[in-house]
């Protein structure tokens, strides 16, 4: 159907077969106002929907014409290539461009599914590594917007080197450090989601839109199993863990602005210093007053002190949530994403308890999955990548204990996140909010500043545990968490925390703002104070930190700085996102 006669008729919503009329429909940027369907946008209605008014400017590479098998079924490529050039006025299923977005320069690359169905030539896989590679040159972010059915037949295997040919060019723009976005729209499958469209660093999907390798015919077909309602959605895939986030079509310039101000690292202006930072946190155990373990135990299990989604309400601006480890699961008791902590662009992630019984059990009683560890993983890499601060907030009794988290590699994933955080060549900051249960918190702890708030304790095992085990009596509890010293004061004590972040009246619980105000002091001052290290010295910095648990007094003095550790701290910034 042409513009024109869309603009002035009425035509059938696909999703709920409701009139609509064609002129609102265009201006809805083709979502329908009844059921939200999104329907398909064309290459130059996507990028003048994205990029900011009179901000594009396409990208004319030189592209030669492709024929190389000079195919021919009931008639030949060319003459297909040339209809549907005709029918679309498009030279391919790509357009590039350059523009802003928010503000923030971006090279998007746009797919049109109307030709050859968005499918993978060789000009496509050409034109999205020339926009790739002017991302790279100039240093500008690079969101790619798919549609397509695949690889194109009519090139064989010529098509299906433009996906290692992109893929290739993806991986330089992370060794460069520099963002990548997918803007994942219905459909996109086979070479295209199995390549570039999956390897960003972000994965955004507008509602409904399909994603996969194989189709759901091929599928059906081929294996004779019977797919679930759904199937392939953006929805079964943030479940799955595959997409990070699903936005409607009118909200994806803003979160992509979001995410482009974060990775360009610029501080925001305006938030500097109007915030209130509360009470400076304490380092020195004798300003504290001595308490009771096991209140303290107590205090920190108060389900009514803010949760991690509840200090990333109140401490940060521009956030965007990002979900899923990328292999199959999206854990709920682990959040994080990248946002502004006042001025800060930070990459923040946290353990999820909630306040309700119904919060608990949606979000897993806080307890993480390998998955949830293997997405914080994959989050701190993404920090690693573009030289962002790792701030993590823990409240958790631990890993999540079960017959699927041990299937799924629980000791593996805690291990790799204490090396892969001990190596982080960006400033991290831990804070033990609540519960800092065992393995399962330290999993998220191995930073140059490890901070708890007043009321809340780091132990090895949970008090129970400890009584149920040396006590051979859970009712020794309160016994176990005096001998354990998992108190705020006891913890500094012992140099295991470095500072504690006061807080209000008789415990966070009683006044969130108060809390998160006396957090912000805490996280902002020791932040500003890691910044101007370099990366080599913040991983010196951290393994000092952690190597002096247990060592002689003489024998930590000297020999820190190994060759090893120095090659370590320099590795490259692109070899962090991959793992
Ligand atoms: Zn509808």
């Amino acid at each position: 159907m042409n513009k024109t006669a869309t603009r002035s008729t009425w035509l059938l919503c696909p999703g709920c077969r409701e009139m609509l009329y064609g002129r609102s429909f265009e201006r809805a940027a083709k979502v329908c106002p009844h059921c939200g369907h999104h329907a398909r946008l064309s290459a130059p209605e996507r990028l003048a929907h994205l990029l900011d008014p009179e901000s594009m400017r396409v990208l004319d590479f030189e592209i030669p014409d492709a024929d190389p098998l000079s195919f021919t079924d009931t008639v030949p490529y060319p003459e297909r290539l040339r209809a549907a050039r005709d029918r679309t006025g498009l030279e391919e299923a790509v357009i590039c461009a350059r523009g802003t977005i928010g503000g923030h320069p971006v090279v998007v690359a746009a797919m049109d599914f109307r030709f050859f169905g968005g499918s993978l030539g060789s000009a496509v896989g050409e034109a999205i590594t020339l926009a790739a590679e002017a991302a790279l040159r100039e240093r500008t972010p690079l969101v790619m917007v798919t549609a397509s059915g695949g690889a194109r037949m009519q090139e064989g295997v010529l098509s299906l080197m433009q996906m290692a040919k992109t893929s290739q060019a993806i991986a330089q723009l992370d060794e460069a450090g520099i963002l990548t976005v997918t803007v994942v729209t219905d459909p996109t499958f086979g070479g295209v989601a199995a390549s570039f469209a999956t390897l960003a660093d972000v994965i955004v999907a507008e509602p409904g839109a399909r994603l996969g390798f194989a189709g759901p015919r091929v599928i059906e077909r081929t294996i004779r199993q019977s797919l679930p309602e759904g199937f392939q959605t953006a929805e079964f895939l943030l479940e799955h863990g595959i997409v990070d986030v699903i936005r409607p079509r009118e909200e994806l310039p803003g979160t992509l602005a979001d995410l482009l101000a974060v990775a360009a690292r610029q501080a925001r202006q305006g938030e500097q210093g109007g915030q209130d930072q509360g009470p400076a946190p304490v380092t020195d155990p004798a300003d504290l007053p001595e308490r009771n373990s096991w209140e303290a135990v107590r205090a920190a299990r108060d389900l009514g002190r803010p949760s991690t989604l509840d200090y990333i309400a109140l401490l940060t601006t521009g956030f965007v949530e990002l979900h899923g480890d990328r292999r199959g699961a999206d854990c709920p008791a682990l959040v994080g994403g990248l946002g502004y902590l006042d001025d800060i662009p930070v990459v923040l992630i946290g353990t999820q308890k909630g306040h309700t019984a119904a919060e608990l059990n949606a979000r897993n009683y806080g307890m993480p999955t390998p998955a949830g560890y293997r997405k914080a993983a994959r989050l701190m890499r993404l920090a690693a990548k573009l030289g962002l601060p790792v701030v993590t907030l823990i409240d958790t009794a631990g890993a999540y204990p079960g017959l699927e988290a041990e299937r799924d590699g629980a000791a593996v994933a805690i291990a790799e996140n204490l090396r892969l955080m001990a190596g982080l060549p960006v400033p991290t900051v831990a804070v033990v909010t609540g519960e800092g249960g065992s393995g399962g918190a330290l999993a998220l702890a191995v930073a140059n500043r490890v901070l708890i708030c007043a009321n809340a304790v780091y132990s090895v095992i949970s008090p129970e545990g400890c009584a149920a085990i040396l006590w051979d009596d859970p009712s020794a509890a309160p016994r176990a968490a005096e001998a354990l010293r998992v108190d705020a004061r006891r913890l500094l004590e012992l140099g295991a925390i470095d500072a504690v972040v006061p807080e209000p009246g008789t415990g966070a619980q009683t006044d969130h703002r108060a809390a998160a105000a006396a957090l912000r002091g805490a996280l902002t001052g020791t932040l500003r104070g890691l910044m101007p290290m370099d990366a080599m010295n913040l991983v010196l910095d951290r393994h000092a930190r952690f190597r002096r648990f247990g060592a002689a007094p003489a024998g930590i003095a000297e020999g820190q700085e190994s060759a090893a550790e120095r090659r370590y701290a320099e590795r490259g910034r692109g070899e962090w996102n991959r793992a």
